[in-house]
């Protein structure tokens, strides 16, 4: 929840895009890291259950408990027609109508100006157990030009379930707020 002692300055520059819950996981046990029993950042999508279908099926843009955003046939068809730089989707095995969202162009998170907190970093995996503060959004800078889809270039939230924010410049906001794709929650993005 957003902190209100934290208030922000100015008009946003951005929006993040996220999902409401869909009630689903879609991590399953797997190698884990021997420091901390976390599975490392960079095993986590080789971690993606190949046996699991979206229990909340009307959505466009929902999330897992576990962290992962995802997407229907018409939010990906949209995405790929308007804004396709650095934005992957990976079909579920078992349930190929839906997709993992997963978006490569980093802004970098202003985590001093946010006060967000690192807890228990593992020098094994270099993560940490829990990153708590994403909202309301700062960031350093925008990337010039600024259009379509980013990710933070750090991951918030806790244990197995933390995961970047995706960054929308606001054009695509206000494009992506047309097309009422069912599921969407936007926050606004400063600039620190
Ligand atoms: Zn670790």
């Amino acid at each position: 929840m957003p902190e209100l002692t934290i208030a922000p300055r100015g008009e946003p520059i951005g929006y993040t895009l996220g999902g409401h819950d869909n009630d689903t996981y879609l991590l399953v046990k797997s190698e884990v890291c021997e420091g901390c029993g976390l599975i490392s950042p960079e095993k986590r999508r080789d971690a993606i259950s190949s046996d699991v279908r979206v229990k909340k099926r009307r959505m466009d843009v929902s999330a897992t408990y576990d962290g992962f955003t995802i997407v229907s046939t018409k939010f990906k068809g949209w995405v790929e027609s308007h804004y396709p730089d650095g934005v992957a989707f990976q079909p579920l095995l078992s349930d190929p109508t839906f997709y993992v969202l997963s978006v490569s162009r980093e802004i970098a998170f202003d985590s001093a100006r946010r006060k967000t907190r690192f807890l228990n970093f593992c020098p094994v995996c270099k993560q940490y157990e829990e990153v708590i503060g994403a909202t309301p959004g700062y960031v350093k800078a925008t990337p010039e030009p600024f259009s379509g889809l980013y990710r933070t270039d750090i991951a918030f939230g806790s244990g197995n379930s933390k995961h970047y924010l995706v960054i929308i410049d606001p054009k695509c906001y206000l494009e992506c707020k047309q097309e009422h794709f069912a599921g969407a929650v936007f926050h606004p993005v400063y600039k620190s």
